[in-house]
């Protein structure tokens, strides 16, 4: 079993998952998919000239001497409201109501809001003078004809599908969220809401974890917890394949004389073949049953780990310890998720925060310390929790940061300045 570094072991990650192929999808089911298409208006935004408030349309010269003391009075034609047919039209010496979002008339060449009014219908009178253009929103002022409002690459949120929306759009294609599935092994589990036998524990990593993959922006779908057995495991591993764009199990990958997950997996990946270094990653592993490499990274926690593509689906094989689990999953899978929809593989936000008490680390590993973060005066400072073992989860559960001591730090003193991730809130 080699040992590597954390950026190694990231590295040949990043370099296995494949891009999930594009498809099209209806704009609400495409929410958190990124774009896969560059999207050009049709027709300019807005598509004609039309009132920005609710008032009247006249010719501004006709109101340029209005004054609260000396009203023009102006006789109204009629009413245009949102939807009207721009047919419209007005002279000099004339106003028509008008509604915000309605087709400014011809002739016409400022808006009176209602405010600067009596709110007349028959006539109007006006109290105050207006430039003209004021109050219109121009056709075009938004968008241009043939403009792209949206890059291949754009992660869709709500602001960015009303702008696809906006040009008309009902379906895009785009790369959806991953579908991962989450597998927890571990004969001493019990489902929450079971009554626990001696030497059995509420099964934690699951949940965790299927949140984390939401959290993350992808599809998460828990799987049944399965027992310390080979032929179990892997029969849910095989079973899942088909929906899993990419699979993750927790336990069963340290030293352990059961450690279910190696077993199988080791013997999966001599008997199928290939490591991450044998090929070209993503492509060259779905052409095989796969391969999955166990190995020793170089951190705290999560030391034991495993990655691996079976028939090109990726498996992460992350450890038992729950907050070994957690920190796994924001270390490797979260930015492997992100590749796969072809976002850039970035980690959690990391921000420079104040050390508030002295820490030791040990030499050669990249340890992670939960801690939770608190600004005022214009920085951050960061305070370790005190149990820091990697299965305490009440700790991690009251932490919002990770924070990162490099592999060369031993002692870093109170006061130092240390990189934090910050955790979702
Ligand atoms: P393992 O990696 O399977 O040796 O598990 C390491 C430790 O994590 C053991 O104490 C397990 O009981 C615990 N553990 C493993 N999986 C889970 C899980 N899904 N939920 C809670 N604890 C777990
Ligand atoms: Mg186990």
């Amino acid at each position: 079993m080699s040992m590597r570094t954390v950026d190694e072991h990231l590295a040949g990650i990043l370099r296995a998952v494949p891009l999930l192929p594009p498809l099209e999808l209806a704009l609400l089911e495409a929410e958190g998919a990124v774009l896969a298409e560059p999207v050009e208006a049709p027709v300019p935004l807005p598509p004609f000239d039309n009132s920005a408030m609710d008032g009247y349309a006249v010719v501004a010269a006709d109101v340029a001497a209005a004054g609260e003391t000396e009203p023009v009075v102006l006789p109204v034609i009629g009413d245009i409201a949102a939807g009207d047919p721009a047919v419209s039209a007005i002279r000099p010496g004339l106003a028509a109501r008008i509604m915000t979002g309605a087709p400014m008339p011809a002739g016409a060449d400022a808006v009176i809001p209602v405010e600067w009014t009596d709110g007349g219908t028959a006539s109007v009178r006006i109290t105050r003078p207006a430039p003209p253009g004021h109050y219109i929103r121009r056709a075009g002022e938004d968008v241009l004809a043939g403009q792209v409002v949206a890059e291949p690459g754009l992660r869709l949120r709500a602001a960015q599908l009303g702008m696809l929306a906006a040009v008309g759009r009902a379906r895009v294609m785009v790369r959806p969220r991953p579908r991962v599935v989450v597998l927890s092994t571990g004969t001493e589990l019990r489902e929450p809401g079971a009554p626990l036998a001696p030497g059995q524990i509420w099964e934690s990593n699951s949940f965790m974890l299927t949140a984390a993959v939401i959290e993350a922006g992808a599809v998460g779908y828990r799987q049944a917890t399965v027992g310390d057995e080979p032929e179990k495991v892997w029969e849910t591993v095989q079973d899942q394949l088909g929906r899993a764009d990419a699979i993750i199990t927790s336990g069963g990958v340290s030293m352990g004389a059961r450690d279910v997950v190696k077993e199988v997996f080791s013997a999966f990946g001599a008997a199928g073949g290939r490591g991450p270094d044998a090929g070209a990653g993503g492509a060259a592993g779905a052409a095989g049953p796969g391969w999955v490499e166990f190995s020793k990274v170089a951190m705290r926690p999560g030391k034991p780990q495993g990655f691996g593509l079976l028939h090109g689906t990726p498996i992460f094989t992350l450890p038992g310890n729950p907050v070994s689990a957690y920190v796994s999953f924001q270390v490797f899978v979260r930015p492997a998720l992100r590749a796969m929809q072809g976002l850039p593989p970035d980690p959690l936000p990391t921000v420079g925060a104040v050390l508030t008490e002295d820490l030791k680390s040990p030499a050669g590993l990249r340890h992670f310390v939960r801690g939770r973060l608190s600004s005022g005066r214009g920085f951050f400072s960061v305070t370790p929790a005190e149990r820091q073992g990697s299965h305490q989860l009440g700790s991690l559960s009251s932490a919002d940061a990770l924070i990162v001591l490099r592999e060369d730090d031993e002692a870093i003193p109170a006061g130092s300045h240390v990189d934090v991730l910050r955790l979702p809130s």
